[in-house]
């Protein structure tokens, strides 16, 4: 009988730890080929010279892919790395390397689920399946207690349904070895430049350092957890952000494994009080699943209303004021310039420019999407477009009301004197501050 091998797509699941279809593959085939294909279409440049993916998350990118060429050979593998449109790419090395089925897990945004499509189409002429594994969230999608079409749109709905009904399933069980056929052409990790992005600078001001890969993910995981015993001694509570974000937003991490490890420190230190991070992680699965039940609603000005919110007559000047950090409002203008500086702003901020951009300014809410999706180094499309039509209003949960009070000019709710010193003091910023 021949030998069985199976190609594993990595695509936003850059992690061998509770990996199921690189442990599946592992299960069912004699060999198993790991790759990962930079497309193009990720690395364009707009009409307006926006990037689509910005420095800082491209560098973590690429961080994050030779992380994970590093763990696989430690496993006996390698990974092979290609540059080009997927579909042809895949096709290319199944045919080459005589693979049998090709594995990867499902997105749920459109422009990923079409390169699945092309994938799944062009494998097929040639009689292969792509398998597709679910494998992005906390609760997995056959554990709801509903279909996805059923899924509530109010988020306590949500939750209170999950959390009753639902359990979060154990991680899967890693490989101790992965045997791949014989590799005679891994390939290089293209360069940034390369990939026509152009090299980030690290500002001294960033409180955050983010270093791609599982490696960092489980760093950054441990180092949360003993960061919450000490500063919580006497109060037994697991509170503060964990700033996994980015990780979670590439799969170096899995929201399972973020879950079941806290869940055990708590157990093993007789701490409680997980549940702010546990209710962020579930934020996070409802967009994803929200998506997946609405789709292209999310991209559009008028979202999930019969009509776009109104907005102001110069809202393209207002905009460029917003990106600049140049509205004269010192807290959004130290919020973005960190934001433009680093690739990184915490929730609080993110919600503070948004609200102000959409209700203060009235700009189209798609327009500050769209700069997100650019300078995020998290960006995750469920998790900002999902936010964005929330705080603009149009989103498919209108009862939930978790952000800044539009009435009340977001100006006024923080002064942060600390954060604004430090990210207008040395910037042109600062110049547009009245006195
Ligand atoms: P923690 O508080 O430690 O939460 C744990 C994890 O839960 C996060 O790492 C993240 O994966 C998830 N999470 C937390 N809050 C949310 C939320 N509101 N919605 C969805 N998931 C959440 N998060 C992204 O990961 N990618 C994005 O592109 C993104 N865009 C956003 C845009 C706007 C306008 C707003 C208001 C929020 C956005 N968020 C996004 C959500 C949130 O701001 C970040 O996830 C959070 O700041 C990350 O910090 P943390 O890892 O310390 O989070």
């Amino acid at each position: 009988m021949s030998e069985k091998t199976i190609l594993v797509w990595f695509r936003n699941d850059l992690r061998i730890h509770d990996n199921e279809i690189l442990s599946e593959a592992v299960r069912k085939a004699d060999k198993v080929l790991p790759v990962f294909i930079f497309d193009p279409f990720y690395f364009k440049t707009s009409a307006t010279g926006a990037l689509k993916t910005g420095s800082f998350r491209a560098r973590f990118l690429l961080q994050s892919v030779a992380d994970l060429r590093k763990n696989l050979q430690a496993f006996g593998a390698d990974l092979i790395i290609r540059t080009g449109e997927p579909a042809e790419v895949l096709t290319e090395l199944a045919e080459q390397y005589h693979i049998n089925e090709v594995y990867h897990h499902r997105e749920v945004a459109p422009d990923e689920t079409e390169v699945s499509e092309r994938v799944e189409a062009a494998l097929w002429k040639m009689q292969l399946n792509l398998k597709h594994f679910i494998g992005h969230t906390m609760y997995h999608k056959e554990d709801l207690p509903f279909p996805i079409k059923d899924i509530p749109d109010s988020f306590i709905t949500f939750k209170k349904k999950v959390e009753r009904d639902s359990t979060v399933r154990p991680c899967t069980v890693s490989p101790d070895h992965v045997t791949t056929p014989e590799i005679t052409d891994a390939g290089e990790i293209p360069t940034l430049v390369e990939l026509g992005v152009p090299e980030p600078i690290d500002d001294p001001r960033a409180v955050n350092t983010f270093t791609g890969g599982e490696t960092a993910a489980l760093n950054q995981l441990h180092q949360y957890l003993a960061n919450n015993q000490q500063n919580n001694q006497g109060k037994n509570r697991v509170v503060q952000s964990s700033g996994l974000s980015p990780w979670l937003a590439l799969g170096c991490i899995s929201p399972r494994q973020v879950y079941w490890e806290v869940v055990n420190h708590q157990r093993e230190n007789h701490l409680h009080g997980a549940e702010p991070l546990m209710l962020e992680l579930l934020w996070r699965d409802y967009f994803r699943f929200m998506f997946k039940k609405h789709g292209q609603k999310f991209f559009r000005s008028e979202g999930f209303n019969s009509e776009a919110p109104d907005v102001a007559t110069n809202q393209n000047d207002l905009f460029e004021h917003w990106k600049h950090g140049e509205t004269g409002v010192p807290y959004i203008d130290a919020a973005m310039h960190e934001l433009n500086a680093t690739g990184y702003i915490s929730n609080y901020s993110r919600q503070a420019v948004a609200t102000y951009l959409t209700k203060d300014l009235q700009v189209d809410w798609t327009k500050g999407a769209l700069y997100f999706e650019e300078k995020l180094i998290d960006y995750s499309p469920a998790s900002n477009w999902g936010n964005w039509a929330f705080v603009a209003g149009v989103g498919n949960d209108t009862k939930s009301n978790r952000y800044f009070n539009a009435a009340k000019p977001t100006v006024q709710l923080e002064s942060k004197s600390d954060f604004i010193t430090t990210w207008l003091a040395t910037d042109e910023g600062a110049s547009t501050i009245p006195a």
